[in-house]
Protein backbone atom coordinates (compact mmCIF):
# COMPACT_ATOMS: atom_id res chain seq x y z
CA UNK A 1 0.00 0.00 0.00
CA UNK A 2 1.19 3.60 -1.18
CA UNK A 3 1.46 6.57 1.14
CA UNK A 4 0.33 9.57 -1.04
CA UNK A 5 0.12 13.60 0.51
CA UNK A 6 -2.36 15.18 -1.53
CA UNK A 7 -2.27 19.35 -1.11
CA UNK A 8 -4.91 21.42 -2.27
CA UNK A 9 -5.50 24.82 -2.40
CA UNK A 10 -7.81 27.68 -1.59
CA UNK A 11 -9.54 28.06 -4.87
CA UNK A 12 -9.76 24.26 -4.23
CA UNK A 13 -11.89 24.53 -1.48
CA UNK A 14 -13.32 28.11 -2.37
CA UNK A 15 -16.58 27.34 -0.94
CA UNK A 16 -18.99 24.18 -0.10
CA UNK A 17 -18.90 22.87 -3.20
CA UNK A 18 -15.23 22.60 -3.75
CA UNK A 19 -14.46 21.18 -0.66
CA UNK A 20 -17.09 18.22 -1.62
CA UNK A 21 -15.61 18.17 -4.98
CA UNK A 22 -12.09 17.63 -3.36
CA UNK A 23 -13.48 15.04 -0.60
CA UNK A 24 -14.59 12.90 -3.57
CA UNK A 25 -11.21 13.03 -5.03
CA UNK A 26 -9.07 12.05 -1.44
CA UNK A 27 -11.80 9.30 -1.15
CA UNK A 28 -10.68 7.94 -4.75
CA UNK A 29 -7.33 8.17 -3.57
CA UNK A 30 -7.66 6.22 -0.71
CA UNK A 31 -10.28 3.69 -2.64
CA UNK A 32 -7.42 3.00 -5.06
CA UNK A 33 -5.42 1.41 -2.38
CA UNK A 34 -3.32 3.79 -1.31
CA UNK A 35 -2.63 5.58 2.51
CA UNK A 36 -3.61 9.45 2.08
CA UNK A 37 -2.57 12.44 4.11
CA UNK A 38 -3.89 15.65 3.16
CA UNK A 39 -2.96 19.39 3.60
CA UNK A 40 -5.22 21.99 2.87
CA UNK A 41 -4.95 25.78 2.28
CA UNK A 42 -7.42 28.47 4.00
CA UNK A 43 -10.57 28.64 1.93
CA UNK A 44 -10.75 30.76 -1.12
CA UNK A 45 -8.98 35.01 -0.53
CA UNK A 46 -9.61 33.67 3.56
CA UNK A 47 -5.88 34.53 4.09
CA UNK A 48 -5.79 38.15 2.25
CA UNK A 49 -9.37 39.04 4.28
CA UNK A 50 -7.69 38.11 7.43
CA UNK A 51 -4.58 40.29 7.30
CA UNK A 52 -7.04 43.34 5.87
CA UNK A 53 -9.04 42.61 9.04
CA UNK A 54 -5.72 43.04 10.57
CA UNK A 55 -4.84 45.62 9.31
CA UNK A 56 -7.81 47.94 10.05
CA UNK A 57 -7.22 47.49 13.82
CA UNK A 58 -3.26 47.71 13.59
CA UNK A 59 -1.46 49.53 11.32
CA UNK A 60 1.49 47.42 11.32
CA UNK A 61 0.32 44.02 12.40
CA UNK A 62 2.95 41.35 12.07
CA UNK A 63 4.31 38.53 15.08
CA UNK A 64 2.76 36.29 17.11
CA UNK A 65 -0.89 37.50 16.85
CA UNK A 66 -0.43 37.96 13.38
CA UNK A 67 0.34 34.28 12.64
CA UNK A 68 -2.66 33.11 15.34
CA UNK A 69 -4.86 35.08 13.34
CA UNK A 70 -3.89 33.95 9.55
CA UNK A 71 -3.51 29.91 10.76
CA UNK A 72 -7.53 29.97 11.81
CA UNK A 73 -7.88 30.16 7.51
CA UNK A 74 -6.56 26.58 7.29
CA UNK A 75 -8.63 25.09 10.59
CA UNK A 76 -11.24 25.98 9.18
CA UNK A 77 -10.53 24.42 5.55
CA UNK A 78 -9.43 21.18 7.26
CA UNK A 79 -12.18 20.76 9.61
CA UNK A 80 -14.78 20.84 7.29
CA UNK A 81 -12.58 18.92 5.02
CA UNK A 82 -12.65 16.35 7.50
CA UNK A 83 -16.85 15.98 7.93
CA UNK A 84 -17.21 15.99 4.16
CA UNK A 85 -15.05 13.09 4.18
CA UNK A 86 -17.22 11.62 7.25
CA UNK A 87 -20.18 12.43 5.23
CA UNK A 88 -18.76 10.18 2.15
CA UNK A 89 -18.83 7.05 4.70
CA UNK A 90 -14.81 7.51 5.17
CA UNK A 91 -12.66 8.04 8.46
CA UNK A 92 -11.11 10.99 8.61
CA UNK A 93 -9.15 13.21 11.06
CA UNK A 94 -7.63 16.82 11.51
CA UNK A 95 -4.55 18.41 12.68
CA UNK A 96 -3.29 21.54 13.32
CA UNK A 97 0.49 21.90 11.70
CA UNK A 98 1.16 21.95 15.56
CA UNK A 99 -0.45 18.49 16.09
CA UNK A 100 0.94 16.97 12.81
CA UNK A 101 4.45 17.80 14.32
CA UNK A 102 5.36 20.77 11.91
CA UNK A 103 8.47 21.99 14.15
CA UNK A 104 9.70 25.27 13.38
CA UNK A 105 12.28 27.88 14.28
CA UNK A 106 10.61 31.31 15.83
CA UNK A 107 10.68 33.92 13.17
CA UNK A 108 6.97 34.70 13.31
CA UNK A 109 5.38 34.91 9.83
CA UNK A 110 8.22 33.41 7.90
CA UNK A 111 8.95 30.29 9.69
CA UNK A 112 11.16 28.02 8.68
CA UNK A 113 10.67 24.42 8.95
CA UNK A 114 13.28 22.60 11.25
CA UNK A 115 11.63 18.71 12.21
CA UNK A 116 8.70 16.91 11.40
CA UNK A 117 7.74 14.41 13.72
CA UNK A 118 4.12 13.30 12.66
CA UNK A 119 3.44 10.62 15.42
CA UNK A 120 0.22 11.53 15.31
CA UNK A 121 -0.47 11.13 11.73
CA UNK A 122 0.98 7.66 11.52
CA UNK A 123 -1.18 6.66 14.29
CA UNK A 124 -3.91 8.26 12.39
CA UNK A 125 -3.10 6.62 9.44
CA UNK A 126 -2.49 3.33 11.09
CA UNK A 127 -6.22 3.31 12.67
CA UNK A 128 -7.63 3.64 9.14
CA UNK A 129 -8.06 7.18 8.86
CA UNK A 130 -7.45 9.71 5.94
CA UNK A 131 -5.03 12.62 8.14
CA UNK A 132 -6.38 15.98 7.30
CA UNK A 133 -3.18 19.01 8.05
CA UNK A 134 -3.79 22.56 8.17
CA UNK A 135 -0.88 23.50 5.75
CA UNK A 136 1.01 26.90 6.36
CA UNK A 137 1.61 26.80 10.01
CA UNK A 138 3.90 24.88 12.80
CA UNK A 139 4.87 25.70 16.21
CA UNK A 140 8.38 26.61 17.14
CA UNK A 141 10.45 24.74 18.70
CA UNK A 142 11.60 26.86 21.85
CA UNK A 143 8.37 29.14 22.72
CA UNK A 144 5.70 26.51 21.37
CA UNK A 145 4.25 29.49 19.89
CA UNK A 146 1.90 29.24 16.56
CA UNK A 147 3.67 30.48 13.63
CA UNK A 148 3.44 30.55 9.93
CA UNK A 149 6.04 30.38 6.92
CA UNK A 150 4.59 32.95 4.59
CA UNK A 151 2.21 33.23 2.02
CA UNK A 152 2.12 30.25 0.36
CA UNK A 153 3.25 28.24 2.91
CA UNK A 154 0.96 24.95 2.38
CA UNK A 155 2.96 23.53 -0.28
CA UNK A 156 6.23 23.54 1.60
CA UNK A 157 4.05 21.52 4.57
CA UNK A 158 2.90 19.32 2.00
CA UNK A 159 6.62 18.49 0.78
CA UNK A 160 7.50 18.31 4.49
CA UNK A 161 5.12 15.72 5.29
CA UNK A 162 5.74 13.33 2.65
CA UNK A 163 9.24 13.53 3.10
CA UNK A 164 8.84 13.00 7.28
CA UNK A 165 5.89 9.78 5.96
CA UNK A 166 8.47 8.80 3.29
CA UNK A 167 5.35 8.90 0.71
CA UNK A 168 5.68 8.09 -2.67
CA UNK A 169 4.97 11.49 -4.34
CA UNK A 170 3.38 14.54 -3.37
CA UNK A 171 0.64 16.01 -5.09
CA UNK A 172 -0.35 19.70 -5.29
CA UNK A 173 -3.68 20.53 -7.11
CA UNK A 174 -3.96 23.71 -7.79
CA UNK A 175 -6.38 25.87 -10.14
CA UNK A 176 -4.45 25.06 -13.41
CA UNK A 177 -3.67 21.69 -14.83
CA UNK A 178 0.11 21.68 -14.30
CA UNK A 179 3.79 24.38 -14.53
CA UNK A 180 2.53 25.96 -17.90
CA UNK A 181 5.79 27.61 -20.24
CA UNK A 182 4.35 30.58 -18.65
CA UNK A 183 1.68 32.13 -16.69
CA UNK A 184 -1.48 30.83 -18.45
CA UNK A 185 -3.64 34.03 -17.03
CA UNK A 186 -0.89 36.24 -18.55
CA UNK A 187 -0.04 33.84 -21.47
CA UNK A 188 -3.31 32.10 -23.35
CA UNK A 189 -0.52 29.82 -25.24
CA UNK A 190 1.15 28.97 -22.83
CA UNK A 191 1.88 24.88 -22.66
CA UNK A 192 2.06 22.52 -19.84
CA UNK A 193 4.93 21.26 -19.32
CA UNK A 194 5.07 17.28 -18.71
CA UNK A 195 8.43 16.78 -16.56
CA UNK A 196 10.75 19.54 -15.59
CA UNK A 197 13.97 19.06 -13.41
CA UNK A 198 14.30 20.09 -9.53
CA UNK A 199 16.63 23.23 -10.91
CA UNK A 200 14.55 24.61 -13.88
CA UNK A 201 11.75 24.71 -11.15
CA UNK A 202 13.93 26.30 -8.60
CA UNK A 203 14.72 29.33 -10.91
CA UNK A 204 11.05 29.60 -12.30
CA UNK A 205 9.83 29.90 -8.42
CA UNK A 206 12.74 32.10 -7.37
CA UNK A 207 12.14 34.03 -10.44
CA UNK A 208 8.07 34.84 -9.64
CA UNK A 209 6.47 31.60 -11.09
CA UNK A 210 3.49 31.38 -8.29
CA UNK A 211 2.93 27.62 -9.13
CA UNK A 212 5.04 26.35 -7.05
CA UNK A 213 6.67 28.02 -3.80
CA UNK A 214 10.47 28.29 -3.87
CA UNK A 215 10.69 26.43 -0.20
CA UNK A 216 8.93 23.88 -1.39
CA UNK A 217 10.61 22.67 -4.31
CA UNK A 218 13.48 23.33 -2.63
CA UNK A 219 12.53 20.83 -0.10
CA UNK A 220 11.62 18.36 -2.54
CA UNK A 221 14.65 18.13 -3.88
CA UNK A 222 16.62 17.85 -0.57
CA UNK A 223 14.44 14.78 0.32
CA UNK A 224 14.20 13.69 -3.22
CA UNK A 225 10.35 13.70 -3.37
CA UNK A 226 8.42 13.94 -6.69
CA UNK A 227 5.68 16.63 -6.78
CA UNK A 228 3.09 16.02 -8.56
CA UNK A 229 1.63 19.47 -9.73
CA UNK A 230 -1.85 19.06 -11.00
CA UNK A 231 -6.20 20.57 -11.61
CA UNK A 232 -8.10 19.45 -8.84
CA UNK A 233 -11.12 20.29 -11.29
CA UNK A 234 -10.05 18.41 -14.33
CA UNK A 235 -8.33 15.27 -12.96
CA UNK A 236 -5.92 15.46 -15.71
CA UNK A 237 -2.13 14.24 -15.74
CA UNK A 238 -0.30 17.60 -14.29
CA UNK A 239 3.22 18.59 -14.52
CA UNK A 240 5.90 16.23 -12.85
CA UNK A 241 8.49 17.79 -10.83
CA UNK A 242 11.70 15.62 -9.89
CA UNK A 243 15.39 14.91 -10.23
CA UNK A 244 14.59 12.46 -13.39
CA UNK A 245 11.99 11.97 -15.74
CA UNK A 246 10.13 8.36 -14.92
CA UNK A 247 8.44 5.86 -17.33
CA UNK A 248 6.36 8.30 -20.11
CA UNK A 249 7.21 11.63 -18.35
CA UNK A 250 7.78 13.24 -21.63
CA UNK A 251 11.06 15.36 -21.77
CA UNK A 252 11.19 18.27 -24.42
CA UNK A 253 14.58 19.25 -25.62
CA UNK A 254 13.51 22.19 -25.15
CA UNK A 255 16.30 25.38 -24.59
CA UNK A 256 14.19 27.01 -22.87
CA UNK A 257 11.69 25.56 -19.58
CA UNK A 258 9.80 28.64 -19.26
CA UNK A 259 9.29 32.65 -18.95
CA UNK A 260 8.43 34.08 -15.55
CA UNK A 261 7.76 37.26 -14.82
CA UNK A 262 7.14 39.10 -11.18
CA UNK A 263 5.66 42.42 -10.53
CA UNK A 264 5.95 42.19 -5.99
CA UNK A 265 9.46 44.13 -6.18
CA UNK A 266 10.84 47.49 -6.28
CA UNK A 267 13.51 49.19 -6.88
CA UNK A 268 15.83 51.65 -5.07
CA UNK A 269 18.90 53.61 -6.62
CA UNK A 270 21.72 54.81 -4.27
CA UNK A 271 22.31 57.72 -5.64
CA UNK A 272 25.72 59.54 -5.26
CA UNK A 273 28.16 57.02 -3.33
CA UNK A 274 31.63 57.37 -3.19
CA UNK A 275 33.61 55.12 -5.97
CA UNK A 276 35.75 53.62 -3.02
CA UNK A 277 36.43 50.35 -1.46
CA UNK A 278 33.65 49.63 1.53
CA UNK A 279 30.70 51.30 0.50
CA UNK A 280 28.58 48.37 -0.97
CA UNK A 281 29.34 46.72 1.50
CA UNK A 282 28.30 49.30 4.18
CA UNK A 283 25.00 49.83 2.03
CA UNK A 284 24.52 45.51 1.90
CA UNK A 285 25.29 45.54 5.54
CA UNK A 286 22.72 48.25 6.76
CA UNK A 287 20.01 46.45 4.50
CA UNK A 288 20.77 43.21 5.70
CA UNK A 289 20.41 44.11 9.71
CA UNK A 290 17.08 45.11 8.56
CA UNK A 291 16.25 41.87 7.76
CA UNK A 292 15.56 42.93 4.21
CA UNK A 293 16.40 40.07 1.55
CA UNK A 294 17.35 41.57 -2.16
CA UNK A 295 17.49 40.40 -5.44
CA UNK A 296 19.75 42.03 -7.81
CA UNK A 297 22.15 44.21 -7.59
CA UNK A 298 23.86 46.64 -10.24
CA UNK A 299 26.86 49.19 -9.42
CA UNK A 300 27.08 51.77 -12.48
CA UNK A 301 30.88 53.25 -13.63
CA UNK A 302 31.07 56.23 -12.19
CA UNK A 303 31.46 59.45 -13.74
CA UNK A 304 35.02 60.31 -13.72
CA UNK A 305 34.60 64.34 -12.71
CA UNK A 306 32.56 63.32 -9.12
CA UNK A 307 34.42 59.90 -8.65
CA UNK A 308 30.11 58.98 -7.33
CA UNK A 309 28.44 56.39 -8.63
CA UNK A 310 24.89 55.09 -8.29
CA UNK A 311 23.93 51.59 -6.84
CA UNK A 312 20.67 50.24 -7.73
CA UNK A 313 18.92 46.73 -6.29
CA UNK A 314 15.96 45.12 -5.96
CA UNK A 315 13.54 43.84 -2.95
CA UNK A 316 10.30 42.88 -2.50
CA UNK A 317 7.87 45.50 -2.77
CA UNK A 318 6.81 44.52 0.93
CA UNK A 319 10.14 45.64 2.82
CA UNK A 320 10.53 48.90 0.68
CA UNK A 321 9.78 51.32 3.74
CA UNK A 322 12.02 49.04 5.81
CA UNK A 323 15.19 49.35 3.73
CA UNK A 324 14.81 52.90 2.89
CA UNK A 325 14.21 53.79 6.88
CA UNK A 326 17.43 51.88 7.21
CA UNK A 327 19.52 53.55 4.80
CA UNK A 328 17.93 57.25 5.53
CA UNK A 329 19.24 56.49 9.45
CA UNK A 330 22.75 55.46 7.96
CA UNK A 331 23.61 58.13 5.18
CA UNK A 332 26.36 59.65 7.36
CA UNK A 333 27.87 56.50 7.83
CA UNK A 334 27.54 55.13 4.43
CA UNK A 335 27.61 58.65 2.24
CA UNK A 336 25.12 59.23 -0.49
CA UNK A 337 22.94 62.03 -2.39
CA UNK A 338 19.92 60.54 -2.24
CA UNK A 339 17.48 57.97 -1.87
CA UNK A 340 15.10 56.66 -5.30
CA UNK A 341 12.44 54.32 -4.89
CA UNK A 342 10.58 52.97 -7.87
CA UNK A 343 8.03 50.14 -7.43
CA UNK A 344 6.46 50.55 -10.76
CA UNK A 345 8.65 47.92 -11.85
CA UNK A 346 8.95 44.29 -13.28
CA UNK A 347 11.03 41.31 -13.32
CA UNK A 348 10.95 39.00 -16.55
CA UNK A 349 12.80 35.80 -16.78
CA UNK A 350 13.71 33.38 -19.21
CA UNK A 351 14.57 29.62 -17.43
CA UNK A 352 16.32 26.64 -18.78
CA UNK A 353 19.29 24.09 -18.59
CA UNK A 354 19.54 24.57 -22.09
CA UNK A 355 20.82 28.05 -22.29
CA UNK A 356 24.01 26.66 -20.56
CA UNK A 357 25.13 24.89 -24.41
CA UNK A 358 23.15 27.14 -26.32
CA UNK A 359 24.78 30.71 -27.78
CA UNK A 360 22.46 33.56 -28.60
CA UNK A 361 19.72 32.74 -25.93
CA UNK A 362 20.69 36.09 -24.39
CA UNK A 363 20.69 37.78 -28.00
CA UNK A 364 17.45 36.56 -28.29
CA UNK A 365 15.97 37.54 -25.25
CA UNK A 366 17.03 40.78 -25.77
CA UNK A 367 15.93 41.35 -29.38
CA UNK A 368 12.40 40.13 -28.56
CA UNK A 369 11.87 42.91 -26.11
CA UNK A 370 13.59 45.15 -28.36
CA UNK A 371 11.08 44.60 -31.04
CA UNK A 372 7.97 44.87 -28.49
CA UNK A 373 9.55 48.29 -27.88
CA UNK A 374 10.07 47.46 -24.13
CA UNK A 375 13.11 49.50 -22.25
CA UNK A 376 15.45 47.25 -19.97
CA UNK A 377 16.63 48.79 -17.10
CA UNK A 378 18.68 46.03 -15.06
CA UNK A 379 19.77 42.93 -16.17
CA UNK A 380 21.45 40.06 -14.25
CA UNK A 381 21.91 36.31 -15.18
CA UNK A 382 22.89 33.01 -13.75
CA UNK A 383 24.02 29.52 -15.60
CA UNK A 384 20.13 28.95 -16.34
CA UNK A 385 18.64 31.80 -16.00
CA UNK A 386 18.31 35.80 -17.46
CA UNK A 387 16.64 37.99 -15.55
CA UNK A 388 15.79 41.77 -16.92
CA UNK A 389 13.56 44.42 -14.75
CA UNK A 390 11.31 46.45 -17.17
CA UNK A 391 8.47 49.04 -16.52
CA UNK A 392 5.50 47.22 -14.69
CA UNK A 393 3.33 48.23 -17.63
CA UNK A 394 5.06 46.34 -20.33
CA UNK A 395 4.92 43.32 -18.51
CA UNK A 396 2.39 41.37 -20.23
CA UNK A 397 3.41 42.09 -23.93
CA UNK A 398 6.82 41.75 -23.05
CA UNK A 399 5.86 38.00 -21.31
CA UNK A 400 3.91 37.33 -24.79
CA UNK A 401 6.62 38.51 -26.82
CA UNK A 402 9.52 36.17 -24.98
CA UNK A 403 7.06 33.26 -24.96
CA UNK A 404 6.62 33.56 -28.86
CA UNK A 405 10.01 34.76 -29.49
CA UNK A 406 11.48 31.21 -28.19
CA UNK A 407 9.22 28.79 -30.02
CA UNK A 408 6.87 28.48 -26.61
CA UNK A 409 3.72 28.97 -28.00
CA UNK A 410 1.37 25.98 -28.04
CA UNK A 411 -0.66 24.99 -31.15
CA UNK A 412 -3.60 23.69 -30.00
CA UNK A 413 -5.55 24.26 -27.19
CA UNK A 414 -5.38 27.18 -24.86
CA UNK A 415 -4.21 26.97 -21.24
CA UNK A 416 -6.94 26.78 -18.78
CA UNK A 417 -7.71 28.82 -15.36
CA UNK A 418 -10.15 26.88 -13.45
CA UNK A 419 -10.70 28.85 -10.18
CA UNK A 420 -8.82 31.35 -8.39
CA UNK A 421 -9.44 35.38 -8.06
CA UNK A 422 -5.66 35.54 -8.73
CA UNK A 423 -5.59 38.04 -5.63
N1 LIG B 1 -3.40 30.32 3.08
C1 LIG B 1 -2.01 30.71 2.96
C2 LIG B 1 -1.86 31.78 1.90
O1 LIG B 1 -2.84 32.20 1.31
C3 LIG B 1 -1.12 29.54 2.72
C4 LIG B 1 -1.32 28.82 1.41
O2 LIG B 1 -2.34 28.99 0.76
O3 LIG B 1 -0.44 28.07 1.03
O4 LIG B 1 -0.79 32.22 1.67
MG1 LIG C 1 -0.58 28.44 -3.18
Amino acid sequence: MGLVVQKYGGSSVADAEGIKRVAKRIVDAKKNGNQVVVVVSAMGDTTDELIDLAEQVSPIPAGREFDMLLTAGERISMALLAMAIKNLGHEAQSFTGSQAGVITDSVHNKARIIDVTPGRIRTALDEGNIAIVAGFQGVSHDKKDITTLGRGGSDTTAVALAAALDAEVCEIYTDVDGVFTADPRVVKKARKIDWISFEDMLELAASGSKVLLHRCVEYARRYNIPIHVRSSFSGLRGTWVSNEPQGDQKVEHAIISGVAHDVSEAKVTVVGVPDKPGEAAAIFRTIANAEVNIDMVVQNVSAASTGLTDISFTLPKAEGRKAIDALERNRGVIGFDSLRYDDQIAKISLVGAGMKTNPGVTAGFFEALSDAGVNIELISTSEIRISVVTRADDVNEAVRAVHTAFGLDSDSDEAVVYGGTGR
